[in-house]
């Protein structure tokens, strides 16, 4: 039950009002460096500051006479969920690894949700998750791999392609792959010639190394400046996985130091705060991965990024990640 163009629709009925219609706005310096014109879905702008919202929401309208809902997150699925069950009415218990940032973590008990921390593994926290529902009858609502969560991603495409039906590829930040599958679905399902490329990093690609083997495999995790784009894709993936095998025309990597410039380039040639997962398209074009040949939209995925963190780049500093050094780079247009 792969969720249709007709599931998207019916999400952007659920979601409308509390998780849609975010600006599509042109980025004048990508335009230049790319020859294509080159545009921004804003999805920093959501009232969590992340798209995840979409997806939470409507898989939450979704659930009836349950004790609440759990779920497993990097960060904003727990915020999207917690948002979305507070504004339900429900009881909600985000389980993450201790990988996430504090920032992240002090977001989500802002919206009223408890937080559990279990391991150093998206997996430890799926694990305490399935623990929730089994003995304390929630209801788990996946990050990527649920066909309400697809479809509510889904209605990003819907928008882009609303208002700019000529747009000719679309750049996709990946990790678990929902927001691709349900944009690709989106997308490919009104104009099947379009190009969905997904992004990532080349370090831990859970989707990238699982489409390569033909089946989902485990990847060693690692931390990054995309943090919101760790993690794996879970071994008994039913949705995501085949989605993304099926619609994405490619997949592209990017390094650290390749995503450290592109998160100075958003910030001072756009003036847009976002986290290291958002940039991973600019940092594929802009490294020549990519090339474009029409109109061209990537999403910024969100803005809950640790601030300590973010000023170290944007004044060129070194940043560590746990083993891994990123050089500071100073910005250069
Ligand atoms: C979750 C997330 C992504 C990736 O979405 P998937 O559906 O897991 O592929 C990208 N950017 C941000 C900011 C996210 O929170």
């Amino acid at each position: 039950m792969q969720p249709t163009l007709a599931d998207i629709y019916a999400a952007a009925r659920v979601i409308r009002g509390v998780a849609d219609a975010t600006p599509l706005v042109p980025s004048p310096y990508m335009t230049r460096q790319s020859g294509s014109e080159f545009l921004l879905k804003l999805e920093n702008m959501q009232p969590i500051g992340a798209f995840k919202l979409r997806g939470a929401y409507n898989a939450v309208a979704g659930v009836q006479d349950a004790k609440g809902v759990t779920c497993c997150s990097t960060g904003n699925h727990g915020r999207g969920v917690a948002f979305a069950a507070r504004e339900r009415g429900m009881r909600a218990v985000i389980c993450m690894s201790e990988l996430v940032p504090q920032a992240k973590v002090d977001g989500i008990k802002a919206l009223g949700a408890e937080v559990a921390i279990k391991g150093r593994s998206q997996d430890d926290a799926l694990a305490e998750s399935h623990r929730l529902v089994a003995e304390e009858g929630l209801v788990e609502i996946s990050p990527f791999d649920d066909p309400l969560v697809i479809a509510g991603q889904g209605t990003i495409g819907l928008e882009i392609l609303q208002s700019r039906p000529d747009v000719t590829t679309l750049l996709v930040p990946l990790s678990g792959g929902g927001l691709a599958a349900g944009v690709a679905r989106a997308a490919k399902s009104i104009n099947p010639g379009i190009r969905v490329v997904g992004i990532t990093m080349d370090r831990g690609a859970a989707m990238y190394e699982s489409i390569k083997a033909g089946y989902p495999v485990e990847v060693p995790e690692v931390a990054s400046l995309a943090d919101s784009l760790g993690g794996g894709i879970g071994m008994e993936n039913k949705l995501s996985f085949p989605m993304c095998r099926d619609l994405l025309d490619e997949i592209v990597l990017v390094t650290e130091a390749e995503i450290y410039h592109a998160m100075q380039v958003l910030y001072y040639e756009d003036r847009i705060v976002a986290e290291g997962a958002c940039v991973v398209g600019l940092a594929a074009v802009l490294n020549g991965k990519v090339t474009l040949d029409g109109p061209t939209a990537t999403i910024v995925t969100g803005r809950n990024l640790d601030m300590p963190t973010f000023t170290r780049i944007m004044t060129g500093q070194d940043v560590q990640l746990g083993d891994v050094t990123v050089k500071g780079q100073t910005y250069a247009a």
